[in-house]
């Protein structure tokens, strides 16, 4: 590890908007039953390109839990459940339409908060508005079904069946750092749409975006309480969440790790549980590639985001009549990624979340050349303040290794080079994970693509681009990647019950 050269300064030295300066000076407390509370605790919110603290955050354990379930009963049980659903529509677009107003002081609280660079805090804000007004669309779309009643009533009279579509109650929304504002909205605008109420806590790692969101919640007027944010400790306020009686669902995102730890806690009043974890994707080169598109989609399916990001194509399968010419190109963008803070425009790539973090990603570098890895590019840090990683590519890598094996979670690349184009050979590759988050397939002939897609046990799978996600398409993991789906009408699906109703007429 080298010297740190130079003193870090405020944002590297670039600008904040006024509104994001004025944020930061406030004063940080919990958001409970329509009011801003104080909290039991306090943590520190660092700007991770630099390790400068931004802000201080106040915290919440079991009783601010507490407080928060019972504001979040008291409105799912009151206003919340009596608004018309054109009301509850209103209220959805008017936040949206906040949120666009104030998209600047969002994306720049999630580069300040995460390292993100500024062209992707832009894409997930922007994004984040579209799944407010998506899911405020859907509210009037949410239907039931009739059908035939059963046979021992519709023998003796007349009858009718239907079903109702009705929300899920309390929801506990637990989410990750590495895109705060979206891992939030994604989970709160279908929960909210289905008529739920929330409790919601980010990661202790990147507070700041979902609190300034909790603003603008109650300037768009939702009753008091439809909408909690707990700050906190995982092992505090998320494990109390998880484990609450009083919450009828929890929604989480983050590690297997974690998600194993949220099962167990959710058993008491066995809660319905979704979970999105970890991922460990193929990236699938056939010899007919198209290495034009190939090695930026490659390229990007790795390191964007820095690699923090769960859908990350790392483990690369290429064929060897293109294998050299496709690590050759990789090695050049890799090369020619800016590295710095997400403020700067020309940043491509962010540091790692933490150090703690860096160190794990750099446990993988060091071990990856002993178990017989060849280093292309990369495989060290900046000489600067903060945790910058080089984008990092392997060659010559093996299915044992550990950096094949393994969520890393970082900007490390590890490339296979394969001799078959046999369809289900090349599928017990790609399947040799316990995950199944992801996946893409490179080449110009489509049989080949739709047949070996359809062999990829993954919940989301690309052709000739990778990690193509939208608000409108299910999002979710096979395997050990989680349970149930995100985005789209299934995302909605998961905040609703059905209850099936007979009557005899
Ligand atoms: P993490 O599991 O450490 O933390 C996620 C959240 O869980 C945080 O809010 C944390 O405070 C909380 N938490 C930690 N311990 C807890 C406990 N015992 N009980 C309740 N809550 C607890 O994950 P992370 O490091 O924040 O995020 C990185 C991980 O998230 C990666 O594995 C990544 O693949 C995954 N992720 C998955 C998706 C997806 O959609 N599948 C999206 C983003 C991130």
């Amino acid at each position: 590890m080298s010297a740190v050269p130079f003193a870090p300064v405020p944002f590297d030295g670039h600008k904040i908007a006024p509104e994001t300066e004025a944020f930061l000076g406030q004063t940080h407390k919990l958001l409970i039953g329509g009011e801003w509370v104080e909290g039991s605790g306090e943590l520190a919110s660092r700007d991770p390109a630099t390790g400068l603290e931004l802000t201080r955050v106040q915290t919440g354990g079991a009783a601010e839990v507490d407080l928060a379930v019972a504001a979040a009963r008291r409105a799912f049980d009151g206003p919340w459940s009596r608004m018309t659903v054109a009301e509850r529509t209103a209220l959805m677009h008017r936040l949206a339409r906040i949120m666009e107003q104030n998209a600047t002081l969002l994306s720049q609280l999630d580069i300040l908060d995460n390292g993100m660079p500024g062209f992707i805090a832009g894409l997930t804000t922007a994004n984040c508005v579209e799944m407010i007004d998506y899911y405020a669309g859907a509210v009037m779309r949410i239907e039931g079904t009739t059908t035939a009643p059963p046979r021992h009533i519709a023998a003796e009279t007349e009858a009718l069946t239907y079903t109702l579509r009705e929300p899920v109650g309390v929801v506990g929304q637990i989410v990750p750092w590495n895109v705060p504002l979206s891992t939030a909205i994604l989970k709160l605008a279908p929960a909210l749409a289905a008529g739920c109420t929330v409790v919601v806590k980010p990661s202790e790692e990147t507070p700041l975006s979902v609190l300034a969101l909790g603003q603008m919640v109650l300037d768009a007027g939702f009753p008091a309480g439809v909408v909690n944010i707990v700050n906190g400790l995982g092992g505090d306020a998320g494990a109390a969440i998880a484990a609450h009686p009083g919450i009828d669902k929890v929604s989480f995102t983050g590690s297997t790790a974690t998600g194993r730890k949220i099962v167990s806690a959710a058993l008491g009043n066995l809660k319905k549980v979704s979970l999105e974890l970890g991922g460990k994707s193929p990236v699938m080169i056939m010899p007919d590639a198209d290495l034009a598109l190939a090695v930026p989609g490659t390229a990007m399916a790795t390191f964007f985001l820095q690699g923090q990001n769960c859908m990350a194509g790392t483990r690369i399968f290429a064929h060897a009549d293109v294998h050299d010419e496709l690590v050759a190109g990789l090695k050049a963008f890799a090369e020619s990624m800016t590295l710095g803070h997400g403020l700067d425009p020309a940043t491509m790539q962010g540091p790692m979340i933490s150090d703690a973090h860096c160190a794990k990603v750099m446990g993988y570098i060091e071990g990856a050349e002993a178990a017989g890895a060849r280093l292309v590019t990369g495989g060290g840090k900046l000489d600067r303040p903060g945790n910058f990683v080089r984008p990092t590519i392997y060659t010559d890598c093996r299915p044992d290794m550990a950096l094949v094996k393994e969520e890393i979670f970082g900007p490390v690349m590890a490339v296979m080079k394969v001799e078959t184009t046999d369809l289900d050979g090349l599928a017990a590759l790609a399947n040799d994970t316990p995950y199944g988050l992801s996946g893409s397939v490179w080449t110009k002939d489509l049989s080949t693509a739709h047949r070996l897609v359809k062999r990829i046990r993954s919940g989301h799978v690309s052709i000739n681009c990778h990690g193509a996600v939208g608000t409108n398409i299910p999002f979710g993991g096979y395997g050990q990647s989680g349970w149930g789906r995100e985005f789209g009408k299934e995302g909605l699906d998961g905040y609703l019950e059905t209850k099936a109703v007979t009557a005899r007429l």
